[in-house]
């Protein structure tokens, strides 16, 4: 591309106020579609059970490709809290989810330090971090999906409970992650699958992991002044339901140590995780084709003509549920297309059904 070309598109994306789709520029005589999507859901779930107990933050999908951290902390939002209190936001990164990348905008774990205002990433890092000050929470827990097998391979982040330092503020970190996962380890049969403390010792000058200080747990630690603990499985774990399941295992000794309780209790919730992976969630998407109200639960082909506004009302369904047009940046909220969309809903990194828009 010349300076001159990329002078016009820049020019003439700034003064539609928003972005039309690159590859379509020399099309411009023709009258576009236009397409308005709704905000992508951030989302915060408060348990709280009658009972005094506990309270922890449990933060999953920081990183976008890690469903098994995501899908763990949302199976959470269904089940009761009979003692102490929950708060939970599953999908912190859902464009990233969406896009099944670890960062869509770059490392989200990174930009806890710094981040500037016109990172794609910025409502939700601010938002993320609000909440972690604010929130009345013991503990902040972030749940991730490590590459390794730290117990094989003492660089690899899977499998383990990353701590920034042993103690911190006289918080114990290393006591606590090192009996959690001695109680985990119980219940885990395979040797490769056993699970470790990982020191990555931030705040020493010598630290292998300097880039900690941009982090979640590091800001956690620092400036909201809570005790943060990483609870990290493996990537390379046979399937979605065991990542799922040693999260749900992690949990289920924060929660004893903490006070909280549920109904069920996690061990049932573990033996009936097969009923939270539904193999076709259920869904309908409420579009307005030019004031036509339209409601689809499946894949359609619709003709629209030139000049039409799309615009995408509401989606019904499970949390995780959203519409991902295909080829077009996952940031931006409105667009022009001039021949054809594809506007897939997801259920988080699955596709459940495509809507084809053909401009005639
Ligand atoms: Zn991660």
């Amino acid at each position: 591309m010349n300076l001159t070309r990329r002078a016009f598109i820049i020019g003439l994306a700034s003064v539609a106020g928003e972005w039309v789709w690159p590859s379509s520029l020399f099309a411009a005589t023709f009258k576009p579609m236009h397409v308005v999507l709704p905000p992508k859901p951030k989302q915060i779930f408060y348990k709280e059970g009658p009972k005094k107990g506990g309270s922890l933050l449990v933060i999953g999908g920081i990183h976008g490709n890690e469903p098994g951290a995501y899908k763990a902390v949302d199976i959470l939002t269904n089940i009761e809290v009979t003692r102490g209190r929950l708060i939970l936001i599953p999908r912190s990164n859902f464009t990233s989810i969406l896009a099944n990348v670890r960062g869509y905008n770059g490392d989200m774990n990174r930009k806890f330090a710094f981040i500037k205002k016109g990172d794609p990433d910025y409502p939700w890092v601010t938002w993320l971090k609000e909440h972690i000050k604010l929130e009345e929470a013991d503990a902040v827990l972030s749940l991730h999906d490590g590459a390794g097998f730290h117990i094989r391979n003492k660089r690899a982040w899977g499998e383990c409970i990353v701590i920034d330092e042993e103690t911190y503020q006289g918080w114990p970190l290393y006591q606590t992650a090192s009996w959690v996962v001695s109680q985990v380890n119980n219940q885990v049969i395979s040797p490769l699958h056993k699970f470790a403390v990982y020191n990555t010792q931030t705040f020493q000058p010598h630290t292998l992991h300097a880039e900690q200080r941009k982090s979640l747990t590091y800001f956690t630690l620092t400036q909201a002044k809570k005790p943060a603990f990483c609870l990290e499985v493996s990537k390379q774990l046979p399937s979605l339901q065991l990542k799922v399941k040693y999260h749900l295992l992690m949990l289920k000794y924060f929660f004893k140590l903490y006070q909280i309780e549920t109904r069920p209790p996690l061990d049932k919730l573990i033996l009936d995780l097969d009923k939270y992976f539904p193999s076709k969630p259920h869904f309908c998407v409420t579009l307005r084709l030019n004031e036509t109200p339209i409601t689809l639960c499946g894949d359609k082909t619709i003709k629209v003509p030139a000049k039409t506004e799309l615009k995408v009302e509401k989606i019904d369904g499970e949390n995780g549920i959203f519409v991902s047009p295909y080829g077009i940046n996952l940031n931006w909220k409105a667009f022009r297309v001039y021949n054809k969309l594809i506007l897939k809903v997801k259920h988080d990194f699955k596709t459940l059904a495509k809507v084809k828009f053909i401009v005639t």
